[in-house]
């Protein structure tokens, strides 16, 4: 029996699953997880001392690879002087200003510790403000798993087929109203049928949740202008794209760029993962006047007794810091590089596929060539079983992908030649078990 095998057993006999995540079980691929020991750079070690290249990269968080030298300088200064204080802190304002620096939409944030606590407190915040109730969430788009936007949500419900979660009331789920994605004309629908009652509109800035899916030209912007319309707020989740597609975000990348083709600003914007560095932060910010709502100065309560833990901030802080507009270039190109390689390799083999894109994030949909993937009801569709033998002959090359077909692959500033080559070499190989499936 190997290390992870036996640290495997032991978990399950601990913990529902094994796990504190449900994907990281591995129940949509099968065998078993490998327990990681370290991290370095773009690669990760297991209790059985294997090495992989690591393209999960904590799910997003690990932007400039793992260990990076400056932020656990950052951290252990931080640690030295003292864990938590329940009190104000200097570098929680280092990071709220270097998050409103690079994305304007924010005049006001609120640190929170994971991305979702910052979706449900917007979800609040948004019903506070205009006195409604419903949201309006997509299929497909995955928010945390507070009680209101389960339904219908990617990630591990995706990966799972889970209809939405046992446990949440048929009150809460009538309070969302679910609409395919990409489909804006659903949206005038829903609004015009109970505008005066819908508080926001939730969206990823960019779904990955389901796979990676474009958002169609223009559709952010028309949420935002069929919500301000409606008085309605729109709830810009940038958990996952958040300083990961872009120096500011998704947001900067198309609405938020100068020169946008259609401009927009989002009311309220979440971010988490890439903004603690693979530390528990997550925020929420957006306009001062709707942000102003929440408490102390606002009737909205919401509060965390390690939100903006000085350790956390520190990681953030540096993580930020250093993840400058070369460090994006540099994802870029080597998402370009690796999912063109991808799409070789598959073609090469006879898998018929469409790689899935939005900025820098992709994910690989198999069978889906004809039209690719644009809401959940085509991700669904898609030949989902090819990707557990492509999934495992790629671990077995020493390569460490999403443990899903619905999650996007993560790349980091330390994704050097020697890493590429090594992801590359296992891709024949990988797409060869995936044409046998
Ligand atoms: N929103 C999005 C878009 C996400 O991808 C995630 C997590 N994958 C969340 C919210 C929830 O974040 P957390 O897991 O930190 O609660």
């Amino acid at each position: 029996m190997t290390s992870s095998e036996e640290l495997f057993q032991r978990a399950r006999a601990l913990m529902p699953g094994g796990v504190n995540s449900p994907v990281r079980a591995f129940g949509s691929v099968g065998g078993t997880p490998p327990f990681m020991v370290s991290g370095r750079g773009p690669y990760l070690t297991d209790a059985d001392g294997r090495e992989y290249v690591d393209l999960v990269c904590s799910w997003g968080p690990a932007l400039l690879g793992h260990a990076h030298p400056e932020v656990l300088a950052a951290v252990h200064a931080a640690v030295d002087r003292g864990l938590s204080f329940g009190a104000s802190t200097p570098a929680e304002s280092d990071l709220a200003e270097l998050v409103a620096g690079r994305v304007g939409a924010v005049e006001r944030l609120r640190m929170v510790s994971t991305g979702t606590e910052a979706t449900m407190t917007a979800v609040r915040l948004a019903r506070g403000f205009t006195g409604r109730n419903l949201i309006i969430k997509f299929a497909g788009c995955y928010h945390g798993h507070l009680d209101g936007l389960l339904a219908a949500a990617g990630s591990g419900v995706a990966t799972l087929a889970l209809p939405g979660s046992a446990g949440v009331t048929a009150a809460t789920a009538a309070e969302t109203l679910v609409l395919p994605y990409n489909d804006l004309a659903a949206v005038e629908e829903a609004f015009a049928a109970r505008g005066q009652d819908i508080a926001a509109v939730i969206t990823e800035a960019a779904p990955a949740n389901m796979g990676v899916v474009e958002p169609g030209e223009g559709f952010n912007a028309a949420l935002s202008r069929i919500t301000a319309e409606h008085g309605a707020l729109l709830i810009f989740d940038e958990v996952l794209t958040g300083f990961r597609t872009g120096y500011a975000g998704y947001w900067g990348l198309t609405g938020g760029a100068p020169g946008a083709s259609a401009p927009f600003v989002p009311d309220l914007l979440t971010f988490g993962k890439v903004i603690g560095g693979g530390m528990p932060v997550a925020a929420l910010g957006g306009r001062a006047d709707v942000m102003d709502y929440l408490a102390p100065v606002g009737p909205v309560y919401q509060a965390g007794t390690l939100s903006g833990n000085p350790i956390a901030m520190a990681a953030g802080v540096a993580t930020l810091t250093h993840a400058t507009p070369a460090v994006y270039e540099f994802i870029d190109a080597r998402s370009a590089q690796l999912s063109a390689a991808v799409s070789e390799a598959l073609s090469a083999a006879g898998v018929d596929h469409s790689i899935q894109r939005a900025g820098n994030l992709f994910s690989v949909a198999f069978g889906t060539s004809a039209h690719g993937v644009r809401n959940y009801a085509d991700a669904q569709a898609q030949e989902s079983f090819r990707y557990a033998p492509f999934f495992h002959a790629m671990l077995d090359a020493g390569v460490y992908l999403p443990p899903s077909v619905f999650e996007a692959w993560f790349l980091s500033a330390a994704h050097d030649d020697a890493a590429m080559e090594h992801i590359l070499s296992a891709l024949p190989a990988a797409a060869k078990a995936a044409a046998a499936a």
